[in-house]
């Protein structure tokens, strides 16, 4: 049964003063999809290249079911590349570019071969048809039915959709996902759109600097992000102090419920969603925030409330009661989650030691 582990790998481009990727390390298993995702430049290209074998890692490891590929050269490692501008040979129908990647298979066969792959993405009665032709989507379709016809155990996708206008890229996605489901192949896609890693992949690994801040299922790293970088970056955050005991910490909020169980000073998120706003009873009584805008986005708005010094962004289905300037009070739906931040993190730390970190942390928030 195939799977894949990434051991460790890191690289460097000389002379670059901190590697492209460092100590990057996850795993695969037969027929998932694994989502590398960052901002431009965190390195995921240069993972995908290591594991391709376009790129040798100056130190780490390869394993294709459990046997190294590491000093393989990139035709020996039965790995698909679909790149983000298709690739296709101009020149070539439809089907002769999905026969080209048959090269391997009995020269009788290729023609029938070929039909089968185009009727697996859908272009069966486009074999004739040039690629200019067709639009972005079925181009991409193309790239895919080519890879897959030399039979490969992964398929590595470089922003495959990035080329694509907003409503092709979500119907193209979606297809390409049934299809690489339906084929039972495994795949590994590179994209900067955290949405796209989210919906796409069945488990996802966030790198940010060269490193793998954190891997999990989708739904997993959402709402249980491990660190600021990955709370912002797969989607808004409000990001707050506390001092933690146990299951609960004492916030500007008040005391809210965290989670995982902590002491001390911490770093909690929050998405928007997970904040709810009521109005308070008379606009001087008791501490509360003002509205001070209003996102209407028809099923639902999202509100900016400043809360003492800090804005909260609190993400509720549609009321017409709250407008700017009401007076609100807000609390969290969910546990508040503990994330990890150099030096402050889920144990006691001496309050006072870490005063001057709070402040940088709470500066950069606000910027
Ligand atoms: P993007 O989303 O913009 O494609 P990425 O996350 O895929 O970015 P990489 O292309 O892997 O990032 O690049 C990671 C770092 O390595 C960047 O700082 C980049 O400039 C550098 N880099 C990539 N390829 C080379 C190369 N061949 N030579 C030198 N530096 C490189």
């Amino acid at each position: 049964m195939f799977h894949l582990d990434v051991q460790q790998i890191t690289k460097r481009y000389h002379p670059a003063p901190t590697p492209a990727v460092s100590d990057a390390s996850f795993h695969l298993d037969s027929g998932e999809i694994f989502g590398l995702v960052g901002p431009s430049g965190c390195g995921k290209t240069t993972t995908l290249r290591i594991i391709a074998g376009f790129e040798h890692p100056d130190s780490g490891d390869i394993l294709l079911d459990g046997v190294s590929i590491r000093d393989l050269p990139p035709e020996r490692r039965k790995i698909g590349f679909v790149f983000q501008d298709y690739a296709l040979f101009p020149n070539r129908s439809v089907i002769g570019n999905v026969v080209f990647g048959l090269r391997g298979v009995d020269r009788r066969n290729r023609r029938r071969r070929a039909e089968e792959l185009l009727e697996l993405v859908g272009l069966e009665g486009e074999a004739e048809r040039m690629p200019h032709e067709l639009s972005g989507g079925q181009q991409q379709r193309v790239a895919l039915a080519r890879t897959l016809a030399s039979n490969p155990e992964l398929i590595l996708l470089d922003e495959p959709f990035s080329n694509l206008d907003a409503a092709l890229r979500e119907t193209t996605r979606r297809d390409i996902r049934t299809l690489l489901k339906c084929a039972d192949v495994s795949a590994i896609l590179v994209t900067h759109d955290q949405e796209e890693a989210l919906s796409f992949c069945d488990s996802v690994g966030v790198m940010h600097a060269g490193a793998l801040e954190q891997v999990g299922r989708p739904e997993e790293i959402y709402l249980r992000p491990e660190t600021s970088f990955v709370a912002q970056f797969l989607g808004r955050a409000n990001l707050l102090r506390g001092t933690a005991r146990g299951s609960v910490a004492d916030t500007e909020l008040g005391t809210i419920p965290i989670f995982p169980d902590s002491e001390g000073p911490v770093l909690l998120s929050l998405r928007p969603e997970h904040l709810g706003l009521s109005p308070l009873d008379s606009p001087e009584g008791g501490p509360g925030g003002e509205v001070i805008s209003r996102e209407f986005r028809g099923h639902d708005v999202t509100f900016r409330v400043r809360y003492g010094r800090i804005d909260y962004l609190a993400h509720t289905e549609y009321t017409g009661a709250l407008t700017v300037g009401s007076r609100v009070s807000i609390y969290p739906r969910e546990p508040a989650v503990v994330l990890r931040e150099t030096g402050l993190c889920r144990r006691a730390l001496p309050s006072t030691a870490h005063s001057a970190r709070w402040a940088q942390l709470l500066q950069a928030r606000a910027t």
